[in-house]
């Protein structure tokens, strides 16, 4: 057994295991026809999302002395492997992703009355938020947006236009990035960048659904910001610093997706092995054929190393030690490994992996998204070919 605080240690806690336990149990209260219906229906599953509030489940990474419970994000990417691993997939674990860390900036940059005043209704789950990043001219080249913010006396009036924004519709606040100094203007690319954390009023932005291939019980959204008035307050730490703030949070963030993406491969290699024992055909179960065995013990195999990899991520996040390489790492290998597992679930499945009533077709199109959002997998292996191969920047 490690020593604490010097190697890592994959034992989980008798805290971490009990959370495992516990979330798994309230997943369970919402079943894959739950989320069938509001996946189809284009339905915010309120029903789940406000059993977790109760639960305290929103605020396990907010700090005590606002309402929430402090753990680390090991604890937060155990809670979403077992929502997604639930079946809930990505409908389940988008609709609080934002909640459980996405207020990382507000904690650690934001003004104390910033805090006190919405980190306990964002645990409660009184007030849901968004995060408005993404803009269409800009892509992952996030130091080339142009919504504007500019100074009008203690105020800033912003202009701009956003997309794929998830949650906007639901949402009462925004955490939105802009600009308050143009990219050509900045001494580095990196500075002029302002965040702030405001409300998303709907006579100074308009909010139009994207339609989309899966994931639909959370929208995404195209935003048209016009004249937004945000007073000074709602400012977010330093103005120039907002690219800042936000790359603090990227390392957690790559490791949550990671755990979804995990989750959900589990979820399609359960319901592929039920199939594969119960089905029938040339007087045997299918599953007994390799070529269908292979493939899934493969993915049994390769989710199980991305998880090892996701596991010292988090360890070393939460032991304060640099986990850059180990978070793109998992984010990389739990994309890919969710997503092989639910393509083959599909196909285990057969004719039937393609209706919607054995539920794989939708982990197959949930399990599709994470390999391109937040961070698509061509740009972390940029990260791991430049920063930690040491090659030269590619682009
Ligand atoms: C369902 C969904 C929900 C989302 N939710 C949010 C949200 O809540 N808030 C938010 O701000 N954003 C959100 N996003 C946006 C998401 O983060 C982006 O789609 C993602 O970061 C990819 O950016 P892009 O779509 O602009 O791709 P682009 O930048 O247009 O890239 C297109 C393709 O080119 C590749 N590419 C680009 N440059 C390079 C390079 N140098 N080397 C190799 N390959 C490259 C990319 O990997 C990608 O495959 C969401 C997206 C989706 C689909």
């Amino acid at each position: 057994m490690a020593q604490e605080g010097s190697d890592v240690d994959f034992e989980l806690t008798e805290d971490q295991q009990l959370i495992r336990t516990a979330v798994a149990e309230l997943s369970a209260k919402f079943d894959d026809q739950y989320w069938m219906e509001k996946d189809e229906n284009h339905e915010f599953p309120t029903e789940f999302y406000d059993a977790f509030a109760q639960g305290g489940w929103l605020g396990i990474t907010t700090p005590e002395e606002h309402g929430g419970q402090g753990f680390g994000i090991t604890e937060a990417s155990l809670l979403l492997e077992e929502v997604s691993a639930s079946g809930a997939g990505m409908n389940g674990a988008s609709s609080m992703h934002l909640t459980i860390f996405g207020m990382h900036p507000v904690i650690v940059h934001g003004s104390e009355e910033m805090k006190k005043e919405n980190l306990p209704r964002v645990v409660n789950g009184e007030l849901h938020v968004c995060f408005g990043v993404t803009e269409p001219g800009a892509g992952l080249d996030t130091t080339k947006i142009t919504t504007f913010a500019k100074r009008d006396g203690s105020d800033y009036v912003v202009n701009g236009r956003k997309v794929w924004i998830s949650k906007a519709q639901e949402s009462e606040k925004i955490l939105l990035l802009t600009r308050t100094a143009k990219f050509e203007d900045s001494p580095k690319k990196t500075d002029g960048l302002t965040l702030f954390f405001t409300d998303l009023d709907r006579d100074r932005v308009d909010i139009r659904p994207i339609r989309k291939m899966g994931r639909n019980a959370v929208t995404s959204n195209e935003l048209f910001i016009d004249d937004l008035r945000i007073p000074e307050e709602h400012r977010v730490g330093e103005e120039g610093q907002g690219f800042k703030y936000i790359l603090d949070g990227l390392n957690p963030e790559r490791m949550l997706v990671a755990s979804e993406a995990l989750g959900l491969g589990r979820a399609a290699l359960r319901r592929a092995v039920r199939y594969g024992n119960e089905r029938e055909v040339f007087g045997r179960p299918i599953g007994m054929n390799q070529g269908l065995q292979f493939p899934l013990a493969d993915s049994l195999a390769r989710l199980d190393a991305a998880e090892l990899v996701l596991r010292k991520a988090t360890w070393l996040y939460d032991h304060g030690r640099p986990c850059a390489r180990e978070a793109n790492t998992a984010k990389y290998l739990c994309a890919d490994a969710g997503f092989e597992a639910a393509d083959r679930a599909l196909q285990t499945h057969g004719g039937m992996g393609y209706s919607e009533e054995y539920h794989v077709a939708r982990y197959f199109r949930e399990a599709r998204l994470l390999r391109i959002a937040p961070l698509s997998q061509e740009m972390v292996l940029n990260f791991l070919g430049e920063h930690v191969l040491g090659l030269p920047r590619s682009y």
